[in-house]
């Protein structure tokens, strides 16, 4: 099977905090290798604005390093390197004052995409945004793209859209949520459309639950400034573990186009039943011989920020009435592993005896690591030994089933970036579909603020607090392994 890479059309790009660590780290490898599969063409500009001095030769051997450093592939080419490097120049800035602007709007071309990343801290959008407009950059085919997080509730979130919506339309805003530029993320809604087997399935009458995991090993490292101020719901249940459920529950769009998609995922937040105290669990990590508590990490002896959130949410519409979805998301558990996990209900009559077991169909949807699609389906167990049944994976292993170059997907931040400069807002969040998510989120953690208790400790190395694994167990049910 062989992809096709269809190339952008030429464009100028602007990574406003193109010294930071996302640049480093994400934007400039993810065009580098964009670059590298013929996707960006040589006439096509990047210009990193900083407030650093420095001479653009200097800010080419910085994304050179950078390059080198986070580039997946085995090797970077010094010839494409090379190659890449010219497309690439840099710009002093200042987002607050006026050194650097004149330079930059000389710099841009007109009548050609223009799009100019926000890879600074949301305090500057205001000022980004303002000035753009103010040296004649902000025209209506101009893009801005801003990353989380958007707001840390639903009043700062507000006031973010309406300085953003004084300078451009919505249409001119790529909200990123990295987790929708996944390869696994979009098959998902491949498989849920695409196919005639899963849809009339995909209700309360035949799912008996959802699960959403998104597991890390790590803690929080270096940003235990800005986590300890976030904790777990704001950083990644009110985005990242949001949009997985929408894309997951919403009812299929008419066209696989923006507002069509969006619009749907929207409804499945604004139908979220608010989620009451009972069915959450917060938790915080402990320290163990090799490494420190979060507390000691965060050097907060008395931080109450949740490292953990474990939920019970219900939607209240038809499709879904009466399947809970369950969430789970934390730092320093067993192993790094995301996936969504269907679980249909039991066939409503056995015609097998007691010993062949009650079984039933699972479809997951394995986020990282190894992306692929499993569904697992009862069989009999080989052999001469009766009529036994047995559980099998049917497994869509990505790799093995598309080759290993195939399978060797772009970073999510390639995809997204391409659909920006080729204008695709599908998998990016309108700024309504935040608000809603906020407009979620905010009682909950009024609830545990108003309450003042503490979050359950846990163990790090497992699977969280033991009162997570209670949430199930008490509908009769139990979590899923978190295991790669
Ligand atoms: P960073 O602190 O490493 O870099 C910030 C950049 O902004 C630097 O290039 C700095 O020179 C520039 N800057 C700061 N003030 C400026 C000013 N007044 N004028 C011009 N430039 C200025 O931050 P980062 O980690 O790269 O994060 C950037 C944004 O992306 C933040 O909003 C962050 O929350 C978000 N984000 C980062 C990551 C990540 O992996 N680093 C992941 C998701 C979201």
């Amino acid at each position: 099977m062989v992809s096709r890479v269809i190339p952008v059309e030429p464009f100028d790009l602007v990574i406003i905090g193109g010294t930071g660590d996302l640049a480093r780290r994400k934007i400039l490898p993810a065009l580098y290798q964009r670059f590298v599969a013929g996707q960006i063409g040589k006439e096509s500009q990047i210009i990193g604005a900083a407030r650093s001095e420095m001479e653009t030769e200097s800010y080419r051997s910085f994304a050179a390093e950078a390059i080198r450093e986070f580039t997946d592939t085995d090797e970077v080419k010094p010839r494409k390197l090379a190659a890449f490097l010219k497309l690439v120049s840099y710009v002093t800035l200042d987002a607050k004052g006026e050194a650097g602007w004149t330079t930059l709007s000389g710099m841009v071309q007109e009548n050609r995409i223009r799009a100019f990343y926000f890879s600074v801290g949301p305090s500057l959008f205001g000022d980004l945004a303002k000035r753009l407009q103010k040296y004649g950059m902000a025209e209506d085919d101009c893009r801005i793209v801003v990353e989380k997080p958007f707001g840390r509730d639903l009043a700062t979130a507000k006031e973010l859209n309406r300085i953003l919506a004084r300078h451009f339309d919505e249409s001119q805003i790529y909200r990123i949520d990295h987790y929708l530029g996944k390869e696994t993320v979009q098959n998902l809604m491949a498989v849920r459309f695409g196919n005639m087997l899963f849809e009339p399935l995909w209700n309360s009458q035949y799912v008996d639950h959802i699960q959403i995991t998104v597991a890390e090993s790590v803690g929080v490292g270096g940003r235990g400034g800005y986590y300890d101020r976030a904790g777990a719901m704001r950083d990644m249940v009110q985005n990242h573990l949001m949009q997985l459920f929408c894309l997951i529950a919403m009812e299929p769009p008419a066209k696989f186009e923006p507002d069509s998609v969006r619009d749907e995922k929207l409804k499945v937040i604004r139908a979220l039943e608010h989620v009451k105290p009972e069915n959450i669990v917060r938790g915080q990590y402990d320290g163990d011989g090799q490494n420190p508590g979060y507390r000691n990490e965060v050097e907060n002896r008395d931080s109450t920020t949740e490292t953990f959130v474990a939920l019970k949410a219900h939607i209240s519409n038809w499709r879904w009435a009466g399947t809970p979805f369950y969430l789970r998301t934390g730092k320093r558990l067993r192993d790094r592993a995301s996936e969504i996990a269907v679980v249909f209900k039991d066939a409503p009559h056995s015609i097998f005896d007691e010993d062949a077991g009650r079984h039933h169909n699972i479809l997951t949807i394995r986020l990282q690591p190894n992306e692929g699609i499993e569904l697992g389906v009862t069989i009999k167990e080989p052999g001469p030994g009766g009529m036994r049944l047995v559980d099998v994976p049917l497994d869509m292993s990505f790799a093995e089933v598309l080759g290993p170059d195939e399978a060797d997907f772009p970073d999510a931040y390639e995809r997204l970036i391409m659909d920006v400069i080729r204008g695709n807002q599908t998998l990016f969040m309108r700024g309504d579909e935040v608000e809603a998510a906020w407009a979620w989120t905010d009682p909950i953690i009024a609830e545990w603020q108003a309450a003042g208790t503490e979050p359950e400790p846990y163990d790090p190395g497992g699977s969280g607090p033991e009162e997570a694994l209670f949430l199930m167990h008490r509908d009769g049910r139990r979590w899923r392994e978190i295991k790669p």
